[in-house]
C-alpha cells in the first residue's frame, strides 16, 4: 500500500516499521504528499519543514537498522503551535509572537524525541488557545476535512484537521476547557484531556495554568493510550506534575465492558442538545450496555454554573499569564516607541487579536478590587462545588458518558459575531477542567449531513485506564473510525458513507 502510508494509525505504522514493510522515510514522504495535496484547502499546518522531517526520518531508519527501539521510533507527530520546540518558531497563532524562536523543548516534545518520534510540523489554533473554532488564529483559517464550509473546532483545530485528513498520523493538542475534545469530536478523531498534573505543562505556553493540560489527538483509542504513556509522568520542571507511576494503558483494554459501571448525568441531556447528537450518544450508550456495562443515572447539579465559572477563572488566569507579552522580552515590538508605556500599550494593541484582548480585559475586571469577591472569589467557590459533584458521582460509577458538544461542527463565520454563543458550546467540556479530572472524546456517528459526532467518556483523577478501556471497547464494537473524509487518492471530502 505504498503511497497510502499516511492513512495508517501510529500502531499500524509501528507494526510495519518493525517488520520492515516500510521505512520511516516512506511514511514521511506519503504524509508530505497528502499535505501538499490537501493542506492548501484544509489549512491545518502553520509550518511543515519537509527537509527536516525527512532528515529525522533518515536518522530514525538508520537507528532502527542499528537495533535501536523506541515506542515512537520513526513515527511522525504534529504539534500544536502552543508547545515550544527548540530552534523553531512558537507563535501560538498570535501576531505578538511572530518571529519568536524557542530556545528550549517543552517536556512533552522532549519526551516524544526521546521515544524516537519525528516532529512533522506545527498546527494552527485559536490565538493563545482562546476559542472553539480556530477562527481566532492571526494567520489562517482551518477548514473541517468533512466539509470545508465548517469549522474544525478549536482551539486545537489544526491538530484535529490534519489527523482527520490523514495529513498526520497523530498530533498533540492542549485542553483548557475542551480544546482537545471538541475539535476531535468536530473532526471525527479521538482526543484525550489527561487528569490535571498527569502531563507536564513545562513549555506549554500558559493560557490558564490551573486548567491547562497537553494531550493526544489520534485516529484511534490505542494510539491515544500509546502517546499518553510517552508524554505522561512527573517532571521536576512542573511542580504541578504528579509523581505517580505511568501505567501501560493498553494493558487495561478488553473487548467488552463487563464489570464497568457507567453514569449518565441528566444535566448533560437537556434542551439545546441537537437531536442528531443526542440520538448518536444514546445509541452509543446502548452499545456500551450491550458490551456488558451497567448504566446508572447520576446527578451533577452544578453543571449549569460551569460556563460562567470557567470564563471567570480562565480569563483571570489568562490576564495574568499574558502580562509577559510586553514587547520587551518576546516577539513583536511596536515601532519607534516614545516611552516605555507607549511601547507596552502599542505592542499589545497591535500584537493581540480581538478575542485575546476581550479575555484580558474581562480577566482584569474580575480580579480588580471591588469586583474580586463578587466574581473571582465566587467562581472559585463554585469550582469547588463542581469538583465535589464529580467526586460524589464517581462514588457510584467508574466513568461518565456524555456528548462532547451540543451540536456538530457549525459553519465558518456562524458564531464569530457573538462570542457568548461560541462560549456556550463549551458547556459539556469545561466542567472536566474545573474539576481537574480526565476526559476522552471518541467518534460515535455522523449527522445526516455527514458531520462527525463525539461521545465523551469522563473519568476521575487518574482514571485514564478506565476511560481508555471504555473508549477502546466502544470504538471496536462501533467501528466509526473506519470512515474517512478523504478517499485514498485524494478525491476530496467523501459525500456518502463508504
Ligand atoms: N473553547 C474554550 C475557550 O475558548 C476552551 C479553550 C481551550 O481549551 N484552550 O476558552
Amino acid at each position: 500500500m505504498a503511497g497510502d502510508l499516511n492513512t495508517l494509525t501510529l500502531h499500524e505504522a509501528e507494526e510495519r516499521l518493525a517488520r520492515g514493510a516500510c521505512s520511516s522515510v516512506e511514511l514521511v514522504q506519503d504524509l508530505l504528499g497528502a499535505i501538499r495535496e490537501r493542506d492548501g484547502l484544509i489549512g491545518g499546518y502553520l509550518a511543515v519543514n519537509e527537509e527536516d522531517a525527512l532528515k529525522q526520518a533518515r536518522a530514525a531508519d538508520a537507528a532502527r537498522a542499528r537495533g535501536r527501539r523506541g515506542a515512537l521510533l520513526g513515527l511522525p507527530v504534529a504539534i500544536k503551535d502552543v508547545l515550544n520546540i527548540r530552534g523553531e518558531p512558537c507563535t501560538c497563532a498570535s501576531r505578538i509572537l511572530r518571529g519568536y524562536v524557542s530556545s528550549y523543548d517543552a517536556t512533552v516534545v522532549a519526551r516524544l524525541r526521546a521515544a524516537g518520534a519525528i516532529l512533522l510540523g506545527r498546527t494552527n489554533m485559536d490565538e493563545f488557545a482562546m476559542g472553539s473554532s480556530t477562527e481566532h488564529s492571526a494567520y489562517q483559517l482551518t477548514r473541517n476535512p468533512w466539509n470545508p464550509d465548517r469549522v474544525p473546532g478549536g482551539s486545537s483545530g489544526g491538530s484535529a484537521a490534519v489527523v482527520a485528513a490523514d495529513e498526520a498520523l497523530a498530533a498533540l493538542g492542549s485542553d483548557t476547557g475542551g480544546s482537545i475534545r471538541q475539535p476531535a469530536a468536530f473532526c471525527g478523531c479521538v482526543g484525550l484531556k489527561p487528569t490535571y498534573g498527569r502531563v507536564s505543562r513545562y513549555g506549554l505556553t500558559a493560557f490558564a495554568s490551573s486548567l491547562d493540560q497537553v494531550g493526544p489527538m489520534t485516529k484511534d483509542v490505542r494510539d491515544a493510550a500509546r502517546l499518553l504513556k510517552v508524554i505522561a509522568g512527573r517532571d521536576p520542571m512542573d511542580s504541578t506534575s504528579l509523581d505517580e507511576p505511568v501505567p501501560d494503558y493498553e494493558s487495561f483494554f478488553a473487548e467488552d465492558l463487563s464489570g464497568v459501571c457507567l453514569g449518565l448525568p441528566q444535566e448533560y441531556f437537556v434542551g439545546g442538545l441537537d437531536t442528531e447528537v443526542e440520538k448518536a450518544v444514546q445509541e452509543a450508550i446502548r452499545l456500551c450496555e450491550k458490551l456488558g456495562a451497567r448504566i446508572v443515572e447520576i446527578r451533577l447539579p452544578h453543571t449549569r454554573y460551569a460556563i460562567a465559572t470557567y470564563y471567570i477563572i480562565a480569563t483571570a488566569e489568562a490576564s495574568a499569564n499574558l502580562a509577559r507579552f510586553d514587547g520587551v522580552r518576546y516577539g513583536y515590538r511596536a515601532a519607534d516607541p516614545r516611552d516605555p508605556m507607549d511601547l507596552y500599550t502599542r505592542t499589545r494593541a497591535e500584537g493581540f487579536g480581538a478575542e485575546v484582548k476581550r479575555r484580558i480585559i474581562f480577566g482584569a475586571y474580575v480580579l480588580s478590587s471591588g469586583y474580586y469577591d463578587a466574581y473571582y472569589a465566587c467562581a472559585q467557590k463554585v469550582r469547588t462545588l463542581i469538583r465535589r459533584d464529580f467526586h460524589a458521582a464517581f462514588e457510584r460509577c467508574d466513568a461518565i458518558l456524555t456528548p462532547v458538544t451540543p451540536t456538530a461542527a457549525y459553519r465558518i463565520g456562524e458564531k464569530t459575531a457573538n462570542p457568548l454563543q461560541m462560549y456556550l458550546g463549551d458547556v459539556f467540556t469545561v466542567p472536566t477542567n474545573l474539576a481537574g479530572i480526565c476526559g476522552l472524546a471518541v467518534p460515535c456517528g455522523f449527522t445526516g449531513e455527514g458531520l462527525p459526532i463525539g461521545l465523551q467518556v469522563l473519568g476521575p483523577a487518574m482514571g485514564e485506564p478506565q476511560i481508555l478501556r471504555v473508549g477502546y471497547a466502544y470504538e471496536r464494537a462501533a467501528g466509526w473510525g473506519r470512515r474517512k473524509p478523504w478517499r485514498s487518492g485524494g478525491a476530496g471530502p467523501a459525500k456518502e458513507a463508504p
